[in-house]
């Protein structure tokens, strides 16, 4: 019998994998792809996330840090990409030793996976449902095998399994906006190479950001119906198109990305869950509260979620407390970024006197204060942490 079952090895399910591993925790992770492959757009990864992995191991940070490229600064432009607002980054470089980074997310993914030891990994096994009984629960896949464990993690993602069955009534909240994401074969000027950008106007939003040299990552958003499908033969045009009266770069960005890499997500976050707990099974990451990705956090709260339960059931001997104490926890920051989230996917895209409105407010809102209002996200409870076990 399995002690503890993680469902899912994407970003949240691995580092919590890597986490247990560092704590000798004894776990088999089991996840839906039968290969891992290096896919997938980009991602950016902020200090909060940066200071799990160098708390796993500060070879694994540099493995993760080597491979993208940190920011100077984040900047919310207008559309022709006249600074609205602009972060200078130098206070979490002070703070942390670095700032947020922009990496590929499949090559993150790797990295993650190849540090991990992979005798407690399972590929191409789809976690169909399970069944609960007094002292354990039985999984069963969708190859029909089945495995016993005393405890559950769900880190399938925003469309759990898990969560399904556990909170039947969970549901997803549309934000009426659909996304492309693609990577440049493209050079940023020396002005950009080191900033993650945002332009928002004219009821769009485009944001970029090197990745490494000769690589740009981007995303572009508009308002969309739900579950619209791409013509592959004018989709460049299309989006060359809508982004027509913004700044040049954006179409020299669509212009230079391979058809096949770009990639479209209707943009989703999932209304709050009143636990992500019961019992001996307990929901993690995306499973448990996605938020949309105005922010960039849900990947770095995953990241967080993995540090917080592997220290809190390290030292709680019964998991279902462990559980218990790790979402009392984690609720009032998880809950406040996934409502600042979602307001901050209103404000991105709006109306014309709105969008006046918001830039005057962010125009002149302090650096000072937008540096407090990071460092309550970046900051994380090393406290609680447990040195190698
Ligand atoms: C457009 C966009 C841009 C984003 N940008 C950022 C960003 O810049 N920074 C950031 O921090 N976050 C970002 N996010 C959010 C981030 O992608 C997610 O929050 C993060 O991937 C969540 O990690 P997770 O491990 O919970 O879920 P996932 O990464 O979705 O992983 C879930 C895993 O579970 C597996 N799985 C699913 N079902 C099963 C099953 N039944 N059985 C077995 N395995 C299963 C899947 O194959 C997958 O590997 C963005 C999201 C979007 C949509």
């Amino acid at each position: 019998m399995n002690s503890i079952t993680i469902i899912g090895g994407g970003i949240g399910g691995i580092v919590t994998a890597i986490c247990f591993e560092k704590l000798n925790i004894p776990y088999v992770l089991y996840e839906r792809a039968a290969v891992l492959k290096e896919v997938g757009a980009g991602i950016w990864l902020s200090p909060n996330a940066l200071q799990v992995l160098e708390w796993i191991d500060p070879k694994l940070l540099q493995a993760v840090q080597s491979s993208g490229n940190a920011f100077d600064s984040i900047r919310v432009t207008n559309h022709n990409l006249r600074p609205i607002s602009d972060s200078n980054q130098q206070f979490a470089l002070q703070k942390y030793g670095y700032t947020t980074m922009a990496i590929h997310r499949g090559k993150l993914q790797k990295i993650l996976y190849d540090y991990a030891t992979k005798e407690n990994i399972v590929l191409n096994k789809t976690l169909k449902k399970y069944e609960s009984y007094r002292d354990y629960i039985t999984i069963t896949f969708t190859d029909k095998s089945t495995v016993k464990t005393r405890s559950l993690i769900g880190a399938d993602g925003i469309n759990s399994t898990l969560r399904k069955q556990l909170f039947p009534g969970s549901t997803l909240r549309y934000t009426g906006q659909t996304c492309w994401r693609g990577i440049a074969n493209y050079d940023l000027d020396t002005s950009l190479t080191n900033v993650g950008c945002t332009l928002w106007g004219k009821k769009l939003q485009f944001g970029m950001s090197k990745l490494e040299n000769g690589k740009v990552y981007w995303f572009a958003v508009r308002r969309s119906k739900m579950q619209q499908k791409d013509n592959l033969h004018t989709l460049k045009n299309t989006l060359t198109t809508l982004f027509s009266e913004f700044h040049p770069i954006v179409n020299t960005l669509i212009d230079n990305t391979p058809l096949e890499k770009i990639m479209r997500n209707d943009l989703f976050d999932l209304n709050l869950l009143e636990r992500w707990h019961y019992q001996n099974i307990c929901l993690i990451g995306d499973a448990a509260h996605s938020m949309t990705p105005d922010l960039g956090q849900g990947g770095a709260q995953a990241i967080e979620d993995a540090f917080y339960l592997s220290n809190f059931i390290h030292g709680i001997p019964k998991t279902e407390d462990a559980f218990d104490t790790f979402y009392t926890f984690r609720k009032p920051k998880v809950e406040r970024l996934v409502k600042q989230s979602w307001n901050t996917s209103r404000m991105a895209i709006t109306n014309r006197p709105l969008e006046i409105l918001r830039n005057f407010i962010l125009k002149y809102t302090p650096q000072k204060m937008m540096q407090q209002q990071m460092l309550t996200v970046y900051n994380i409870d090393t406290t609680i942490a447990h040195k190698n076990v």
